[in-house]
């Protein structure tokens, strides 16, 4: 089973969408990676959820990834006496380490750690910035200030510190619950939220180990200020627009996107853009213009996915909301300008021979007309490289003999991963590469292959060769 564009389609699961009629829906309209937000949900309900997943994908024969959000450190206010108070601007509030219920003047803060970490005029968010405070006073067991943006105020709201790196790990002791139940049910990606230095991807990195890749999600300024060293360490990026968007001004949101594509690109990390992408299909079955347009942004930008969050997890028209995804992304990719775009942002090959070849493969592959790139790959490594080079023909294929890497790569761009045993000569190469592209009706005969693989074979990261193939020379020898 294929798919007719090179941007993938990231569905977030939700009460929307738990039922297995529903998730083959998505499925078929075009998602290629669901999402299960461990921020809601009870473990159970996401076995049962992997279990229909994981049964789609043996059914399809199609290589599903699976991506498992972390709930990461959201920091929140406690509940107040009547539920709710109503803050004017000029009030003075206070937030501390009192747990008795909150009332006009104050609120519980259980999060003695940021009271250690911040000073005086940083400004407090609270419910997604819809009320600010100024701090004026920082105690040792309470912070005070001026409310700079009022309104009403119920229990348990987020709190963002947008100025400040907070001296709090990326894994919550719900998150290590959580962490090792994804990682036991068998997910692919894990979703890191609110990163904030390139340490938290290591300290995630030696609880995960391989068994899962880890997708740095980029929702605080200070990520940003660290964000090649961030890219480095991750598997893959999340611009993570919701919680960027509250941390800073709105309107900084779409340079940051394109600056987070780009670097994430160069480096051959995937790139997913989250958060309201068709917001208003949540309760109307077409999008509105501007939404399109975001879309279509995205894809122009070179993203490898287009994210749904509360669209398909908890919205009237999930299955719209993935068909209109998949059709604006493949008329984008139609436009030739979108070609023009892709080259335009080219970067430099790494000095290796893997590198070479690959972006040689792309070269070979456009001037041929070629029906597919095709690359043998055990990590997926290679398939990564050639990704990163956004060749200009409808397939990269994936030969692999590992199901997890088959997996992982369907978030990637572009590629299309089948499950083979590794080539054990040069003409077995040719032919593994040139039955599977005719069976997937990847190309049909006459139609070129471009192949790259790693001579001995069966040797990982070790791409080295590159043959030109048509389909039919293992029955016509040329
Ligand atoms: P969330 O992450 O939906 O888990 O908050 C995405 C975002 O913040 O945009
Ligand atoms: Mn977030």
């Amino acid at each position: 089973m294929i798919r007719h564009r090179r941007t993938k389609i990231v569905a977030t699961l939700g009460p929307a969408s738990s039922s297995p009629e529903v998730i083959r829906k998505l499925f078929d309209a075009g998602a290629d990676v669901f999402r299960l937000n461990f921020s809601h949900g009870k473990h159970e309900d996401h076995k049962a959820t992997h279990a229909i997943i994981r049964e789609i994908e043996a059914r399809s024969g199609r290589a599903i990834a699976i991506l498992t959000d972390m709930q990461g450190p959201k920091l929140r206010i406690g509940s107040f006496v009547n539920d709710a108070v109503m803050l004017t601007v000029g009030d003075k509030f206070r937030l501390d380490l009192d747990e008795s219920l909150g009332d006009q003047r104050r609120a519980p803060l259980p999060h003695p750690e940021i009271l250690a970490a911040i000073k005086e005029g940083t400004d407090l968010l609270i419910d997604d910035g819809r009320v600010r405070l100024r701090l004026e006073k920082v105690g040792a067991d309470f912070i005070e200030g001026i409310v700079t943006v009022g309104g009403k105020l119920t229990n348990r709201k987020g709190v963002n510190v947008p100025g400040a790196v907070l001296p709090i790990s990326p894994l919550t002791k719900k998150d290590r619950r959580d962490l090792d139940y994804a990682l036991e049910l068998g997910v692919d990606w894990i979703g890191l939220s609110f990163v904030q230095r390139p340490e938290d991807i290591d300290e995630a990195r030696a609880r995960i180990g391989t068994r899962a890749g880890i997708i740095a999600k980029i929702e605080k300024p200070a990520a940003i200020d660290r964000l090649s060293d961030i890219i480095e360490r991750a598997d893959g990026i999340m611009v993570a627009r919701g919680d960027l968007g509250v941390e800073l001004p709105l309107e900084e949101v779409p340079g940051l996107q394109k600056r987070i594509v780009r670097a994430a690109r160069s480096a051959g990390k995937p790139v997913i853009i989250a958060t309201q992408m068709l917001e208003s299909m949540v309760r109307s079955p077409t999008p509105t213009r501007a939404e399109i347009s975001d879309v279509a942004t995205a894809v122009y930008d070179g993203a490898d996915a287009v994210m749904l969050s509360a669209e398909s997890a908890a919205g009237e028209y999930p299955v719209e909301a993935v068909e209109t995804m998949d059709r604006i992304a493949r008329q984008v990719e139609r436009d030739p300008f979108y070609e023009s775009l892709m080259r335009a942002n080219d970067t430099n090959p790494e000095a290796t021979t893997a590198d070479a070849i690959t972006a040689a493969a792309r070269q070979v592959a456009e001037t041929l007309n070629a029906a597919a790139v095709v690359t043998f790959s055990t990590s997926g490594t290679t398939a990564l490289r050639a990704a990163r080079e956004r060749p200009g023909v409808p397939y990269i294929i994936c030969l692999t003999p590992r199901r997890e890497t088959a997996r992982r790569l369907a978030l990637v761009w572009g590629i299309h991963s089948v499950e083979v045993e590794d080539a054990r000569n040069f003409a077995d190469m040719v032919k593994r590469a040139c039955d599977v592209a005719k069976h997937e009706g990847i190309a049909k005969d006459g139609d070129r292959l471009v192949i790259t693989a790693g001579v001995p074979f069966g040797t990982p990261g070790m791409t080295n060769v590159l043959r030109v193939a048509w389909i039919g020379e293992e029955s016509h020898p040329a």
